[in-house]
């Protein structure tokens, strides 16, 4: 038997949608609800809050002298939103159709609603290896995130492959439960922060692997052992590990939009900077879903700022919004 979904169409035409809920997009609704723009966001089914929900205590967001949760961080900018008007959905984008004046986004429950406006905030996804064994063991040894697993890593040795900032935030996360926490990474320098790289040097339980690269898990029901070859050498040895924690980037989550809009080798929305203009008028991006370069939250709620501007600015010119001159006046906030 096939199962049909039941398509139900919205009659209201809104304003705007804001599809994505991390800092871009929640920054986003923020400005556009207290310009009374009365936005909708889909947040995602299962995360609203984007990737800070799955972090720890974010150190370097302007405001918070001793730092804040990632997920308290979320929170409070989901109820900022509310406080002013936008209405969450919480449910993913399945199909966008941009093209038209009037923009459909279709949620995963079948819903359609219709705006004359979408600001685009999907951001990025977590980076795969492409290894065999990979996909078999997530969930069973391999994983994306030490603080939502690294519970379950008690007492085991445990491997983070990365050199970047998450790597290392990841291996350090990881010594409040391991016992080892080998640093598997594919060159002889680290990319991170200088002030990360310090903390988990200087870390006894964490060792770092240098010119090193994963290229095999394996195990039955669970992870027990990786291949690892030397990107010097080409020699390849066995290390044991019930854990394997993968931290080597993001990709723009563009799948929706990336045979529709125009999208950079890496399949990163490309906007006509400054602006949030994406290539189909009254549609921006912002947030990690455009940016490779910086990919800070920070600067993610810097872009969800803009483009909530520049929406409001193409509603206004085009008649479908007062425009709040204020809102570009660099003396308010
Ligand atoms: P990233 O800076 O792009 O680092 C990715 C790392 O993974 C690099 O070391 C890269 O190696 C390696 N890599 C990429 N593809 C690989 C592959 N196929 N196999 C093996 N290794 C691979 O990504 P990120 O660490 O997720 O950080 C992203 C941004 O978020 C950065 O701007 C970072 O500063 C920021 N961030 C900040 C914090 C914080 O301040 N608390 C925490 C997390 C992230 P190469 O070095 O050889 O390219």
């Amino acid at each position: 038997m096939t199962e049909t979904l039941l398509t139900t169409v919205e009659t209201d035409i809104h304003n705007v949608i804001v599809v994505g809920s991390g800092p871009a997009g929640y920054t986003a609704a923020i400005y556009l609800a207290r310009a009374g723009l009365n936005p909708l966001v889909l947040t995602s089914a299962v995360e609203a809050g984007g990737a800070l929900v799955n972090t720890t205590e974010v150190e370097n967001f302007p405001g918070f002298t001793t730092g804040i949760m990632g997920p308290d961080l979320m929170e409070n900018m989901r109820a900022q939103a509310e406080r002013f008007g936008a209405r969450l959905i919480y449910d993913d984008a399945a199909r966008l159709d941009l093209a038209s004046d009037i923009k459909v986004v279709a949620a995963g429950d079948g819903t359609e609603y219709r705006a004359r406006a979408v600001v685009l905030a999907m951001g990025s996804a977590y980076r795969k290896l492409g290894v065999p064994g990979e996909g078999r063991l997530t969930g069973h040894g391999v994983s994306w995130c030490a603080t939502c697993d690294g519970f379950f890593f008690r007492n085991q040795n445990v491997v983070v492959v990365g050199g970047g900032d998450s790597a290392l935030e990841e291996a350090m996360f990881l010594t409040r439960f391991a016992d080892t926490v080998t640093m598997v990474h594919r060159r002889d320098t680290l990319r991170g922060s200088k002030i990360m790289q310090e903390r988990a040097l200087a870390n006894p339980k964490i060792t770092m692997q240098w010119n090193s690269e994963i290229v095999e898990a394996h195990g039955d029901d669970i992870l027990t052992s990786l291949s690892i070859r030397n990107t010097t050498t080409g020699a390849v040895s066995t290390l044991d590990a019930t854990g394997l924690f993968i931290a080597i980037g993001h990709d723009p989550r563009s799948e929706l939009v990336v045979d529709h809009l125009n999208t950079d080798s890496d399949r990163y929305v490309v906007v006509q900077h400054p602006t949030t203009h994406t290539s189909l008028e009254g549609v921006f991006a912002c947030g990690d879903l455009v940016d490779h370069r910086y990919r800070q939250a920070i600067t993610a709620a810097g872009t969800g700022c803009s483009a909530a501007l520049d929406a409001e600015h193409f509603l206004a010119a085009s008649g479908h919004a007062s425009y709040a001159k204020h809102q570009l006046d660099p003396v308010h906030g």
